[in-house]
């Protein structure tokens, strides 16, 4: 059976060691996410050219997501690396302190606004919440607070203000550096850290398409006020991730659940992809087995719908990258068994404007209420493929393309896989049709008396134009 769900893997140094990439590659990987939180440049050109070129030698084409770093706040360094705080003490955030002379009562920030952002009562939480500081009062730019849960901290963790609200610019200029860089390197998604609302999103677009690049873009939601204008922010992007760490620490873990229930049904409403992230498999950086909260977590992200579920240190830094990646691959292949996951009323009542549109939600109709081995959506802009993968089903859909960059972001896709097809403009629907069997068939996607909807339009490469539904049996005076 083929796994629907996606599995996005973080690279990092433990997917350098020799013989880990490949590994991933044959658990099934599908998206490689380049953190440029962490490395250099040359370390995402370097990683991204591997990834194409066991994509050539495997025939399994990965996707490559770059994710920008955003405006994290931070806070500085310590004189002694790390400090350990006491519930009731008192510490300060202070601007004007030298960045490397933290110590047990203090430490340098690098976010200017903070003090002029926060007030008394305002919490703030340090390293993913693990440490919560309740503000007293502002002084002359320093934030003076209380400790309200200790603990160690260390150089450089992030803060929080629970609620959300602090302004930072979702694009830094070390964003829009690397940009540049991800102009040069090539990838099919960039993934937007912190936006606030769906200018931030539209001003990523336009500064690497200025670079060349027209990946698709990926809206983090990691700020509270971001859920306001949900549907703006989802709208403006490709794909919505569910940035559960950052997001999680603004809005309160208890209420993560239903958010996440709410982000992945809209954004897929909205004909729009749904990553989900973060500790997905955090035992996983340390033990060869996830917890039985992990599988519980990750069945639920693909009865939520999710079309992908991504790791971030269980491959970038942790012990077992392949480990996790097969495990996700089981537990995806158990829970798309359940009857929930294939059955679909999404949209039954919508009047479709566009004839495209509607052969899609026609093909996935037919294919949920009739013996059907696979659609194949002859596409160009992979549009078809999209539309089709919003509707829940346990039939793969075939996404055949001439378009490498269509070919990369149907990478994401629940349920759709990708295939290089070139039509030859010479031939016609019949020969077409048997091109695509034969194409299958090398696959080991079809035999004799599979049934296949093959959806295309009038063979000019023309975007949008599927007009065509069609019926084949293989074998049936269709192949050579
Ligand atoms: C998150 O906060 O959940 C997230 C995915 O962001 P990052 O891994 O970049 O911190």
């Amino acid at each position: 059976m083929l796994r629907r769900t996606k599995i996005l893997a973080t690279l990092g140094p433990a997917t350098d060691k020799p013989g880990v990439l490949e590994g991933l590659f044959k658990a099934g990987v599908d998206v490689v996410r380049m953190n440029f939180s962490h490395g250099s440049a040359q370390d995402h050109i370097d990683r991204a050219n591997k990834i194409r070129e066991l994509s050539k030698i495997t025939g399994h084409r990965v996707g490559i997501l770059a994710d920008l770093q955003g405006p994290k706040i931070r806070i500085a360094r310590f004189k002694d690396t790390k400090v350990i705080l006491h519930e009731g003490q008192d510490f300060a955030l202070d601007i004007n302190l030298d960045p490397t002379a933290g110590d047990n009562t203090q430490v340098g920030i690098t976010y200017e606004p903070l003090a002029l952002e926060v007030k008394p009562g305002s919490r703030l939480l340090l390293d993913d919440g693990r440490i919560v500081l309740d503000v007293i009062n502002v002084e002359n730019m320093r934030v003076n607070c209380t400790v309200i849960v200790g603990g160690d901290l260390s150089n450089n963790k992030g803060i929080n203000l629970l609620g959300g609200g602090l302004s930072a610019a979702a694009l830094t200029e070390k964003d829009k550096e690397d940009i540049k860089t991800i102009g040069i390197m090539g990838c099919d998604y960039v993934a937007v850290s912190f936006p606030r609302c769906a200018e931030d999103l539209h001003e990523a677009r336009r500064l690497l398409e200025a670079e060349g690049c027209y990946a698709g873009i990926v809206a983090k939601v990691e700020r509270a006020e971001a859920l306001d204008v949900m549907d703006e922010i989802i709208l403006a992007s490709d794909v919505v991730m569910v940035a559960r760490g950052d997001l999680g620490v603004e809005i309160g873990d208890a209420n993560l659940p239903a958010v996440q229930k709410k982000l992945i049904e809209r954004t897929r409403e909205l004909n729009r992809i749904a990553i989900t992230a973060t500790q997905m498999m955090e035992s996983m950086i340390e033990n060869a087995i996830p917890t039985r909260a992990e599988v519980f977590d990750v069945a639920n992200a693909v009865y939520d719908g999710t079309d992908a579920i991504m790791l971030s240190a269980e491959t970038a830094s942790g012990k077992y990258p392949v480990k996790a990646v097969e495990a996700m691959d089981r537990i995806c292949l158990e829970a798309e068994k359940q009857p929930r996951v294939r059955v679909s009323d999404h949209r039954v009542n919508i009047q479709f404007d566009r004839d495209d549109e509607a052969i899609a939600m026609s093909a996935m109709y037919m294919a949920n209420h009739t013996k059907i081995k696979g659609i194949v959506a002859l596409t160009e802009s992979g549009s078809t493929p999209l539309w089709m993968s919003r509707i829940s089903s346990g039939i793969p859909i075939f996404a055949l393309s001439g378009e490498e960059t269509t070919l990369g972001k149907v990478t994401l896709y629940r349920g759709v896989f990708p295939v290089y097809f070139k039509i030859n403009p010479t031939h016609d629907h019949a020969e077409v049709n048997r091109e695509i069997v034969k194409e299958l068939r090398q696959w080991n996607r079809a035999a004799d008396g599979d049934k296949f909807i093959i959806t295309k339009g009038d063979l000019t490469g023309v975007k949008g134009g599927t007009n065509a539904l069609k019926v084949v049996v293989v074998g049936q005076g269709l192949t050579p």
